[in-house]
């Protein structure tokens, strides 16, 4: 799946702009919904929608995290968590650039 054609994904602009990087284990929450398998695990995106594109009326984030090292992660949001986590340059991860990111703004 190319970053382009990845449903769902915020704007490269808005992500970058508006977010501190997080690990992957720790930016997701894992999305509830009457509608959703309880087997497999997705993480909640944007607009009521799983970051694999799952649309169900009423989902939410839990309180719990999601975690995509854990066996019922749902594949196709590991790969979309992938593709956003691929996109921060690595000079932006870590304490330093959140700092500096905080004193442009
Ligand atoms: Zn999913």
């Amino acid at each position: 799946m190319s970053p382009r054609t990845a449903p769902n994904l915020p704007d490269e602009g808005l992500a970058i702009g508006f977010q501190p990087y997080l690990p992957v284990e720790m930016r997701w929450e894992r999305a509830v919904a009457d509608g959703l398998p309880l087997d497999v695990s997705h993480a909640f995106g944007i607009f009521d929608r799983t970051l694999c594109g799952v649309q169900q009326v009423g989902m939410s984030p839990s309180d719990y995290g999601w975690l995509p090292q854990l066996g019922n992660a749902c594949r196709a949001c590991r790969e979309a968590a992938g593709v956003i986590d691929d996109r921060w340059p690595q000079a932006m991860r870590g304490e330093d650039a959140r700092v500096s990111v905080a004193r442009r703004l």
